[in-house]
């Protein structure tokens, strides 16, 4: 006998089917029904996932989404799935937060830091894993899994815990210890492998055939990738439903990059904003992994893989990024940069984010913020220009990159002479 509490066959709600309507080759075109693939039979492209919004209007979607829970599952109309009963509480709906001091010290008028450090599990991730679960739960898997740089493990590890569904994740070896326990505290099994993220996600892609796990990003990806445009369409919505001129997103596959496009693309068309341009979309990678941003200096249409990376921005380190070229065209069409920045300016940008807006954020948010730098001192972001940044990762599990950079001073006797002396003494 089935006891309430133990429900041993998941289901998602039974509401009504997504706007979903197939999965298209990004190269040759072909149409394939919703299932968990992400390859084209015909030419090996990637599928992407296509939509008929023709039902929807746009006062009645505007309104919808105002109504709606103040998490992601507020856009559901636009995502390929339905809301998941048992997905992880308070993904998404992140603030946006208006940067007076760093504006000031950049000498931009209106910036604005979109902080996804804050989901729970500290990361952007969690958007792109409530989507890729909700999906799996549809499709009758049993068990998820990952290839991660380090978030995704967490936000799959804990969202596979919320779900009760076994997980499994496969990580590079060498990434930051407080990633690993970030994860493994949910509960999955940790797959450490020995390897850079590149050879951690061929292996995956081969336990993905043989074991038939749903691997988030890998025979989910379709559905996966299309969280990310929730970030888009908080920030318009935030925004007073506006776009804003220019945007400044971290590189690692070029997902998050090209389904943040995609996001704004969908509310121009749906007439959600009044805009009819995207903004200009800028990428960020460090310096050690910038193979895209390499690419778009040299004027390059392939992408030449960094075999071995090395960086402190561990989760920014895909030497052979999926979505490469497609990331290139984002940024040559609208207008946008693809920069790299090394490690100094990284740990100078996370010090300078804390220190003037209290957000502390990990190597990813640094090399973004560096980025947005490097563009502001090259004049190609405007005093005027409505500019937002987007911090996608938090800086606790990462505190190993500020060992010995900010030093504690010696402790004092707990007298007020000595204090007087202390204070003496900065
Ligand atoms: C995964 C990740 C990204 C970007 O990843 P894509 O593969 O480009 O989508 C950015 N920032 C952080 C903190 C991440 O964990
Ligand atoms: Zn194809």
């Amino acid at each position: 006998m089935t006891s309430l509490l133990e429900p041993t066959t998941l289901k998602a709600d039974t509401t009504p089917a997504t706007a979903a309507t197939a999965l298209k080759c990004k190269e040759c075109g072909e149409r394939y029904p919703i299932t968990p693939a992400h390859v084209c039979e015909n030419c090996f492209g990637p599928l992407e996932v296509e939509y008929d919004f023709s039902h929807l209007t746009t006062s009645g979607l505007k309104s919808e989404i105002e109504q709606g829970p103040r998490n992601l599952w507020r856009y559901a109309a636009l995502l390929p799935a339905r809301p998941f009963a048992r997905s992880l509480e308070g993904v998404g709906f992140t603030p946006l937060q208006r940067a007076y001091n760093l504006g000031e010290r950049l000498g931009l008028r209106e910036l604005y830091v979109k902080n996804d450090a804050v989901n729970p599990s500290h990361s952007f991730k969690d958007r792109v894993v409530a989507i890729a679960v909700a999906k799996a739960v549809e499709f009758g898997f049993d068990t998820i899994a990952c290839a991660s740089t380090g978030n995704l493990a967490g936000a799959v590890a804990a969202a596979g815990a919320r779900a009760g569904l076994k997980t499994y994740v496969f990580v590079p070896a060498n990434i930051e210890p407080g990633k690993i326990l970030a994860a493994s505290v949910y509960g999955a099994q940790i797959v450490p492998i020995d390897g850079t993220y590149d050879e951690v996600n061929r292996l995956a892609s081969q336990v993905a055939d043989e074991y038939g796990w749903a691997f988030t990003n890998i025979n989910l990806r379709p559905f996966y990738s299309e969280g990310s445009k929730t970030l888009a369409y908080e920030t318009a919505e935030q925004l007073g439903w506006r776009l804003p001129d220019h945007v400044v997103i971290p590189i690692a596959s070029g997902s998050l990059y090209t389904k943040i496009t995609k996001g704004f693309e969908e509310l121009i068309r749906l007439k959600l904003v009044a805009d009819e341009t995207l903004p200009a979309i800028s990428g960020a990678q460090p310096e050690g992994c910038g193979p895209v941003a390499a690419a778009f200096a040299g004027g390059y249409t392939e992408i030449k893989p960094v075999k071995q990376p090395n960086t402190i921005a561990h989760s920014l380190a895909i030497g052979s990024p999926a979505d490469g070229y497609y990331s290139l065209k984002v940024a040559q069409r609208t207008g946008g940069t693809i920069e790299q920045v090394n490690d100094q300016e990284i740990v100078d940008a996370i010090r300078l984010l804390a220190s003037t807006e209290g957000i502390f954020t990990e190597p990813a948010g640094g090399v973004t913020l560096a980025t947005l730098q490097k563009l502001t001192r090259q004049g190609k972001i405007g005093r005027d220009e409505v500019t937002v940044l987007y911090v996608t990762g938090n800086g606790l599990k990462t505190q190993n990159v500020l060992d010995g950079v900010i030093p504690v001073p010696p402790a004092i006797t707990p007298k007020l002479g000595a204090f007087d002396k202390f204070l003496e003494s900065l």
